[in-house]
């Protein structure tokens, strides 16, 4: 944990929260009432005292369920809106302020940790660990690198040496991972069945990250492009939404994890991002989203770990609940949740910490009113948030 700077916002010395009936995400059980302690940023102890704690926010949590903190795997913190050019027509510190904003709002979604996956750097990671900005701990990767015609706002790489020495600053300057685009896009220039980057040069990426004792993640779509990702050596995909049965063979060989991201391509079907589509773009992007719902049955099917993740900007950022719902039409509420906290954990290397209410583990907590294993819509609209424990300190949503 990050040595706190003087002046970011200081916490409560101790928070206690009363009869919690905690879900353990791994066996799907609820327990009995417990007495849950958070002091300096981290469960001190989960136990059936009933005395009273020193210097400690007390919050009674009857008959609601808490939960670990959760994880979205595949988010862009710096993408407050969906215009790309607007974006960039904005000053850096105009920027660097509607960020915070977008990084305050996730955190009152209950999403306690966030791999950024595109935009946002090490900086803002700092700034939430000194707490000078209230939002999820995050994991940050800098740009997204892409050859020349590769995908949209990336920093363009070519050659084996151009692309180790831009993974070589970025890691030096503290970058959690890397991501490469190795295909088009659904809002991309380059074809979405094109292949990104040569194998060579994905293979000195995968190397440079190892060297640094980081990951590289992929941006891919078409199950080819996710086979060859995946026998190059990278970690993480990223959308993945038209598997094949290699594929999923190849993620359980490899030890990889699929991040899909459903909620991005709902979102502008539904025209709930905000803004419209050419008629042919949109019946694509109602394809991905149909193959991508058949793409996460089978890979939940066969075993492979998948992450949450949501890939929304601008307006379609209050949706990042969503995808909790669009993920049961195939999977089990549990197993999304799972996604959510457990696996995320393993994908940003913070397992035993993230993702689980344990004594020494973060405290990261969520509390919702009902039961959201048997109503995941109690998760998905957000309504039932009651209280987030964020980092030990108590965020009331709403
Ligand atoms: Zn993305």
């Amino acid at each position: 944990m990050a040595v706190r700077a003087d002046p970011g916002r200081s916490r409560p010395t101790a928070v206690v929260l009363r009869r919690a009936q905690i879900l353990d995400v791994a066996s799907g059980e609820l327990s009995a009432p417990r007495t849950i302690v958070a002091r300096d940023g981290v469960v001190a102890e989960i136990s059936d005292s009933t005395r009273t704690v020193a210097d400690a926010v007390e919050i009674d949590v009857e008959g609601q369920t808490v939960l670990p903190g959760l994880i979205d795997a595949h988010a862009h913190v710096t993408q407050a809106s969906g215009d790309f050019n607007e974006i960039l027509s904005w000053s850096p510190q105009y920027h660097a302020a509607r960020t915070s904003w977008v990084m305050h709002e996730m955190l009152l979604r209950g999403f306690t940790l966030v791999r950024d996956m595109g935009g946002a750097d090490t900086g803002l990671s700092r700034a939430v660990d000194e707490r000078l900005v209230t939002g999820p701990r995050l994991k940050a990767g800098g740009p997204i690198f892409a050859p020349t015609g590769g995908h949209v706002l990336t920093k363009v790489c070519d050659g084996e040496v151009e692309l180790r020495r831009a993974l070589r600053a970025e890691f030096r300057d503290g970058a959690d991972h890397a991501k490469l685009t190795l295909s088009g896009g659904v809002v991309s220039k380059m074809r979405l069945e094109a292949l990104g980057f040569s194998d060579a040069e994905v293979l000195a990426a995968v190397d440079e990250a190892r060297l640094a004792h980081r990951y590289i993640a992929a941006h891919v779509y078409t199950a080819e492009a996710v086979s060859r990702a995946l026998r190059l050596g990278v970690r993480t995909i990223e959308h993945g939404n038209l598997l094949d049965d290699e594929c999923t063979a190849l993620f359980l060989e490899r030890d990889a994890f699929y991040v899909p991201t459903l909620v991005t391509y709902w979102a502008i079907i539904s025209g709930a991002a905000g803004h419209g589509l050419a008629a042919s773009k949109r019946a694509a992007v109602e394809d991905i989203f149909e193959r991508g719902l058949e793409s996460l049955a089978k890979a939940s099917a066969a075993g492979v770990r998948i992450g949450y993740g949501t890939d929304l900007h601008g307006e379609g950022l209050r949706f990042q609940l969503e995808e909790f719902r669009l993920r049961t039409r195939v999977q089990e509420p549990l197993d999304v949740l799972r996604s959510a906290t457990l696996v995320g954990a393993e994908i940003v290397g913070e397992v035993g910490r993230a993702g689980i209410v344990a004594e020494g583990a973060y405290a990261d907590l969520v509390v919702v009113e009902g039961d959201p294993l048997a109503d995941i819509g109690i998760l998905a609209d957000g309504r039932s948030l009651r209280l987030i424990l964020a980092d030990g300190d108590p965020v009331r949503p709403g």
